[in-house]
């Protein structure tokens, strides 16, 4: 099922628009994720969505016909929500039946035959006699899930389904709920606050700050090209970098006076303030006398050796900068080193407005560069 939102708003108080002119179409089949910091709007919008809650302005739209004011019996949906919301004194059995209340053309032997098939394919196939408080965390969630999907609904509705699990089981569970999200072929709309949640199971991401949308898009389009520095930020973990510098005779000149000496715009621009984002792995340690290295030495403040990679940080005029290196480096706090950017990879965000105005897919010319967003 297709699902339209045309400037769509909610005001919860007087003035106080909790979710401001959301225009997003989510596909048939897509797994869809609202993605943002606590309070920006996604469990609103959701909520709209399942028609829990009023559309203040805007019209949605399900497989093209309004249903602003369809009763949520009828939108053909399924939920699930953060605490699981299972029933304490039914069985396994019965609380996945829970799910197949409103087909009341099924007969009751196919609808325990349905449930045992997803129970089954959700490995709960031995549990079912069980009540919720005989399980774990993780397998409570699965019966949530097998709750929702037994109805086959073509859209699924999850609102930080994972939250509650430790961090292997949410690992377990990200890949189990794409997976069953594929093979049902169901519209999933997904709410979470984790941007790893975000990039490994979304089709499609939207993100959203104080119920605006950000930017909307594949998880790596919003990786290699942050609408703007908020999304930048967000999305990556250590994020990017963001470095302020200015445009001056043609060169990048870092806030501190490093020069980006390999990048030459073709001609003078005015003296542009910008923002430089890059990525942790763009900036790679090199010599202190490596001419590829920026101007200025840098003195290792903190490390963190992963095992596969190492966090470096280090200080530039002021402001604490990560570099991602692979492998186990055991350098010294304290030790200079010479920095050397990709300068082929940085984005460019204007300082003023945050907005992104060049990034690596886009010629960096800024003469030539339109504004993106
Ligand atoms: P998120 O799910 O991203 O954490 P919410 O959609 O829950 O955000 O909330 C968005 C904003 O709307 C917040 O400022 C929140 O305080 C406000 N809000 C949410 N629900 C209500 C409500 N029932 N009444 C008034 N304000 C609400």
């Amino acid at each position: 099922m297709e699902i339209e939102l045309i400037n769509v708003s909610k005001i919860y108080h007087r003035d106080v628009k909790a979710v401001s002119d959301i225009n997003v179409t989510i596909g048939s089949g897509e797994f869809f994720v609202l993605l943002g910091p606590s309070g920006c709007g996604k469990s609103t919008l959701l909520r709209m969505i399942a028609g829990l809650e009023d559309i203040t302005e805007g019209i949605l739209k399900m497989d093209g016909i309004i249903a602003n004011n369809l009763d949520p019996s009828k939108r053909n949906l399924s939920m699930v929500f953060q605490n699981y919301a299972l029933y304490p004194h039914l069985t396994v059995e019965e609380n996945i039946l829970f799910g197949l209340y409103k087909k009341k053309n099924m007969s009751k032997t196919e609808k325990i035959k349905k449930c045992k098939d997803i129970a089954e394919m959700m490995g709960l196939g031995q549990y079912l006699k069980r009540k919720p408080r005989e399980l774990s965390g993780g397998q409570r969630q699965r019966v949530a899930l097998a709750r929702a999907v037994v109805s086959e609904d073509p859209v699924c509705l999850m609102d930080e389904p994972l939250s509650n699990l430790d961090a292997k089981l949410r690992t377990n569970m990200r890949k189990e709920i794409k997976q069953l999200q594929k093979r049902l072929g169901i519209t999933m709309i997904y709410v979470t606050h984790d941007q790893v949640e975000a990039m490994t199971m979304g089709d499609k991401i939207m993100i959203l700050k104080n119920g605006r949308v950000q930017q909307i898009g594949k998880p790596l389009e919003i990786y290699n090209a942050p609408s703007n520095t908020f999304v930048a930020s967000f999305i990556g973990a250590p994020p990017m970098n963001l470095i302020p510098a200015r445009i001056a005779n043609g060169e990048i000149i870092l806030h501190g006076g490093h020069r980006l000496n390999l990048l030459r715009f073709q001609q003078n621009s005015d003296n542009r303030e910008i923002i430089i984002g890059i990525r942790p792995e763009h900036i790679n340690i090199s010599d202190i006398n490596n001419q590829r290295s920026i101007n200025g030495n840098f003195f290792v403040k903190y490390k963190e050796i992963l095992g596969t990679e190492t966090i470096v940080t280090v200080e530039l005029g002021g402001q604490e900068i990560f570099i991602r290196c692979n492998g186990q480096i055991d350098i010294p706090i304290g030790q200079e080193i010479g920095i050397n950017i990709e300068v082929d990879k940085i984005c460019i965000f204007d300082k003023e407005t945050g907005k992104l105005i060049s990034h690596p897919s886009v010629d960096l010319n800024l003469y030539r560069c339109n504004e993106i967003v």
